[in-house]
């Protein structure tokens, strides 16, 4: 089933259902304190949660374009070396606000996976709420009794808070989750573990699809739990991880949603995936991240040197990065990406046609000064190396190409274990420490993504962009 498909099936199923169907609301917030970017479905729709706002239908259904690179959510190191966490994906969702509960949520459920897009019954695993003293949360024995009517018991596995408690972040509507997990590794593969189908939740290959939070609970600022005064239904499901099941692949770039861009990323840089896991891993990498600067700056988010901008700059440049070190691309060409990614998805994200150039332009400008960047590190960084007595680079030298001229430090290490040089790790982590000793003794605020600005502004001031990201430095010390 292609893509486009199977995110018409799962609307149209919600909508037989009652729901109405809504469009995604922007992946970028312009007006949250505690959040920088839609992490997951149930943002745009807080404020029904919370009894703040009334729906016009009290079950909704929808699509919406999530980011995870910052906050409680933040997957960007998994990105790329998994296959199956991106940083900007799509969350198809259904909601009741205050109308039906687990009951329904979960037949609901069950059927689309097991009747409308037909998922083998055998390879499906679910998971309750154990409960958490601590909090004096009690064990979602509800839940389990309704998935009994549906599953054999042996496939109901009990999941601990950080599985099976969702929370936004760290503040807002939360609850008792209810997961389902589809294993899709091949019958030789199973049968290379036990014999059986293993009842293994952590392999990467018995693949987290579909939650189902049953919102019951505000988290304050102060960390404390209050009842909300209704109860809810928010389920997420990985658009991208169900396609996934659907076509009988094993990772997320080898579904229609990706392929076309990992070719055009093969075709442009005339490398080859199933190489060398380095070429993988930077081809994933950059088709991923070209989605998530995209959709940024459709959405009216620029690269920038503040807030979600810094971001969003970080997330190209780590694309860039990796083009650079593992596929020798020294020209501009994540730009060039763009098109596909257009004929891909502009029909369900008009936005993305709409704004086609602009994401071009900007795209492109921003590699080109990048790149300009690394140059000139390689060729401070040959100065070093010449300037260098021994085998071993000093960590201090290595954190002023870091830190004063935006040099990854990776990149440094990379470079130097190809001279067969060392690096002094541990003096390069001693002069990162006293810095951000300093920047934190001067931090007093503490949402989620404000810190994470902080360790952004820590992270990578770059050539062109120095002098502004030093006057952010200032300011934010200040604070
Ligand atoms: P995981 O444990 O795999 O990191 P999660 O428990 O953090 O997932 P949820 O917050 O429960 O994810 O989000 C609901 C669904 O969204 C998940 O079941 C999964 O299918 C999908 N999902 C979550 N994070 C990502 C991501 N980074 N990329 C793609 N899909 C994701
Ligand atoms: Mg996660
Ligand atoms: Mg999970
Ligand atoms: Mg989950």
């Amino acid at each position: 089933m292609k893509s486009q498909e199977v995110r018409k099936q799962f609307l149209e199923f919600f909508k037989s259902k009652n729901h109405s169907i809504v469009a995604s609301a922007p992946m970028v917030l312009k007006d949250d304190p505690t959040l920088m970017f839609t992490n997951a479905g149930m943002v745009p729709f807080k404020e029904y949660f919370l009894g703040n706002a009334t729906p016009k239908n009290n079950r909704l259904a929808d699509t919406q374009k999530c980011l995870r690179v910052s906050g409680k959510h933040n997957d960007l190191e998994e990105v790329g070396k998994d296959t199956y966490h991106h940083t900007m994906f799509e969350m198809l969702g259904n909601w009741s606000f205050g109308d039906y509960f687990k009951e329904e949520a979960i037949a609901w459920a069950w059927e689309f996976l097991t009747e409308v897009v037909k998922v083998d019954k055998d390879s499906i695993y679910v998971s309750i709420f154990e409960g958490d003293e601590s909090e004096g949360l009690k064990r979602d024995q509800e839940a389990y009794n309704i998935w009994t009517k549906h599953i054999d018991e042996s496939r109901i596995i009990n999941g601990n808070k950080k599985d099976n408690f969702w929370e936004m972040g760290a503040q807002g509507p939360c609850g008792p989750c209810s997961e389902i997990h589809v294993d899709i590794r091949s019958a030789e593969e199973k049968a290379a573990v036990d014999g059986k189908s293993l009842v293994n939740m952590d392999h990467p290959l018995v693949i987290e699809i579909w939650n189902l939070v049953f919102m019951q609970y505000n988290r304050l600022a102060n960390g404390s739990l209050t009842k909300l005064p209704n109860q809810h239904v928010d389920t997420g499901m990985g658009f991208e991880r169900l396609c996934m099941v659907l076509q009988g692949v094993q990772s997320n770039y080898d579904t229609d949603v990706f392929t076309p861009l990992m070719r055009e990323v093969e075709t442009i840089t005339s490398s080859k995936c199933g190489e060398t896991e380095e070429t993988d891993i930077a081809v994933r990498v950059i088709a991923d991240h070209v989605r998530a600067v995209s959709f940024s700056i459709a959405d009216g988010q620029l690269p920038s040197n503040t807030g979600a901008g810094y971001v969003i700059r970080r997330i190209l440049r780590r694309a860039i990065r990796y083009g650079f070190t593992f596929l020798d691309t020294k020209e501009p060409f994540i730009y060039k990406l763009v098109s596909t990614l257009v004929n891909q998805m502009g029909d369900a994200f008009p936005e993305l046609e709409a704004q086609k150039n602009l994401i071009t332009n900007v795209i492109r400008e921003e590699e080109a000064s990048f790149l300009r960047t690394l140059d000139k590190g390689l060729i401070l960084l040959d100065n070093v190396i010449a300037n260098t007595k021994g085998d071993t680079v000093s960590g201090d030298k290595a954190f002023e190409l870091y830190d004063t001229y935006g040099f990854p430090i990776d990149l440094t290490a990379l470079i130097l274990s190809e001279k067969n040089l060392k690096l002094d790790e541990a003096g390069f982590d001693a002069a990162l420490k006293e810095q951000k000793d300093r920047s934190r003794a001067a931090t007093k605020v503490e949402t989620d993504d404000w810190n994470i600005l902080q360790e952004d502004a820590e992270e990578e001031f770059v050539g062109y962009d120095t002098l502004e990201a030093s006057v952010k430095i200032t300011r934010y010390r200040k604070t």
